[in-house]
């Protein structure tokens, strides 16, 4: 087993900004679990699956092959050996990643990716539930949030300066239902694992809190 780090948190917080930093200055592999997740929901909507066609997800799922690999210290998604790094970041796959998320092959064959790449180096891995179900051991655990209005804004300022036309009142009630499905979900809802650090992120820069992160590191040497 690698040295991990597990940062958990809802939508927007800023967790693979700030994971990809530590991992970074850690000289550790970065592991974003939302994109296998995202992976996976390409998959079914290319598929003509609906979010509620529990037992089509079941079936169909064991037939995505998902695998990620590292190009200059970038996570590239395999899809069936397809890299899909540039179809998995629209709402509409975000939308349907939260909704097949909540089915449990879907979440056992990741979970178990997730693991694996854990045993074998050391990584900084996001994602849900890293420190309370894929990583329970991990060295450093951090819960980072952030108030849903901060984090509505942040994801609206990214999408703006991209030239895409949003609505921030649109965004923020998306991250508040997707928050909402994530963390009242059956299987391993999104919560702060016992043994995990809090960052309440709203009044804080990308620095600050990476400097929190890495100085809990130091201390759990
Ligand atoms: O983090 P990201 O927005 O890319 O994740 C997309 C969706 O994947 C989340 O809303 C969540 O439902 C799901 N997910 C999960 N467990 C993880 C990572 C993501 O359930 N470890």
């Amino acid at each position: 087993m690698g040295y991990s780090i597990a940062i958990d948190g809802p939508a927007g917080a800023g967790k693979s900004t700030i994971a990809k930093k530590v991992a970074e200055k850690k000289r550790f592999i970065y592991i974003d679990t939302g994109a296998m997740y995202r992976a996976m929901a390409l998959y079914l909507l290319q598929n003509g699956i609906r979010p509620e066609e529990h037992e089509r997800i079941s079936a169909k799922c064991k037939e995505a092959d998902i695998t990620i690999k590292h190009v200059n210290g970038e996570q590239v998604v395999l899809l069936n050996g397809e890299n899909v790094n540039a179809l998995i970041r629209t709402e509409e796959v975000g939308n349907m990643a939260s909704a097949s998320s909540i089915n449990k092959d879907v979440r056992e064959k990741l979970v178990e990716l997730q693991r694996r790449l854990a045993a074998s180096t050391d990584v900084v891995m996001d994602g849900r539930d890293i420190g309370t179900c894929v990583l329970p051991q991990a060295d450093v655990k951090i819960y980072l949030t952030a108030d849903s209005s901060v984090r509505a804004k942040r994801r609206f300022d990214e999408l703006t300066a991209k030239g895409e036309v949003c609505d921030l009142a649109k965004i923020e009630k998306d991250i508040v239902e997707r928050d909402e499905r994530d963390m009242n979900r059956e299987i391993s809802p999104l919560r702060q694992a016992q043994d995990a650090v809090l960052v309440d992120s709203s009044h804080m820069t990308l620095e600050e809190v990476t400097r929190t992160i890495l100085d809990l590191c130091d201390r759990k040497r």
